[in-house]
């Protein structure tokens, strides 16, 4: 079943990111992580994809290799930045040759300073819904694109977030993965925008574990995701303790994932940072309350 089909099916979908490691000793931890995961047999698992250069190769060549020697259905991530269309297509052929048929299309950051100007490639492309066009003309791939449950830091408004989002589905995407978040009504109220624009694609939530606050912190910035102050306070509380920073920042993200299940998400995608200790717990306490639902 490919990941469209499964997903068409209305089955829930259970998946874990990894990004590309710098080191051997981050490679070994990736792997680590992998092959603890690989017996809770998620539904894919993502690889992002770096700004440039060779954290680029190591994302095709991690993807490449866990098609390989792996039981596990990988998810490329691949972004336009400073990509001209034939390596885009390059890129493609690679993961075709190498049996790895799924693709998260995203259109990218300007690298050195994500918040600065977009300027495409003169031989490249301007948005995610052209490169979602490419992919589909490229072969036989699902593909994935990103969705923004506090709207995407360059959209003028909810109006154009939502047009913009919904021709990217229409260019051919299958589901999206959303940007991290931490309050459930984010994402109930992009989904309800979503399905009034007359678009039905599954918007499968992504999980960050907060386990850590300066982590986090770092990353809800990065990323523009607003910060419960609640939660901040707890584990600010819980900093020189990390066994308790580990409980609350479960706990918080098993309430969420709960939420957002009963809420009729399509399925949970979680954030790894190359470590699976707080993302199993989160997965199997979620399994848990749902096999005594069940
Ligand atoms: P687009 O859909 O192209 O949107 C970008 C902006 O342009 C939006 O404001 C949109 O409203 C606007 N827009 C779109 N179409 C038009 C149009 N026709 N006319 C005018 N405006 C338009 N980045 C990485 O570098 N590597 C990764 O691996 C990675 N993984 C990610 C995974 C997820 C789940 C998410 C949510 C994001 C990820 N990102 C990654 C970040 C992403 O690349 C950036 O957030 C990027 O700024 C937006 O990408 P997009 O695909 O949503 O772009």
């Amino acid at each position: 079943m490919t990941l469209r089909e499964l997903l068409a099916a209305g089955t829930r979908s259970f998946s874990f990111e990894f990004f590309p490691p710098r080191t051997e000793t981050g490679e070994r931890g990736v792997w680590d992580a992998i092959r603890r995961i690989e017996p809770v047999a998620p539904a894919f698992v993502s690889v992002t994809y770096g700004a440039g250069g060779s954290s680029r190769e190591r994302t095709v060549e991690l993807t490449k290799r866990i098609a390989a020697e792996t039981t596990l259905r990988p998810v490329a991530h691949l972004t336009a930045v400073g990509h001209t269309v034939a390596e885009l297509r390059r890129i493609l052929g690679q993961y075709a040759d190498a049996g790895v048929c799924d693709v998260l299309v995203l259109r990218g950051d300007p690298p050195g300073d994500p918040r600065g100007p977009w300027v495409p490639h003169p031989d490249g492309l301007t948005y995610a819904h052209e490169l979602v066009t490419l992919v589909r003309e490229a072969g036989a791939f699902s593909v994935g694109v990103a969705a923004f449950p506090e709207r995407h830091p360059r959209s003028a408004d909810w109006d154009s977030e939502i047009r913009h989002f919904v021709a990217k589905c229409r260019a051919g995407a299958d589901y999206a993965l959303t940007q991290m978040f931490f309050d459930v009504e984010d994402y109930l109220r992009l989904r309800d925008r979503v399905a009034a624009a007359g678009c039905d694609i599954p918007i499968i939530p992504e999980i960050m574990p907060a386990t850590d606050v300066r982590q986090i912190r770092r990353f809800a910035e990065l990323s523009d995701a607003a910060f419960p102050d609640e939660l901040a306070r707890r584990l600010d509380a819980a900093r020189d303790r990390p066994a308790e920073g580990h409980r609350i920042g479960v706990e918080h993200a098993v309430a969420m994932s709960e939420r957002l299940l009963a809420e009729g998400a399509p399925g949970l995608h979680y954030i790894t940072l190359n470590r699976s200790t707080a993302t199993l717990d989160i997965h199997r306490a979620v399994m848990a309350t749902r096999a005594v639902a069940v």
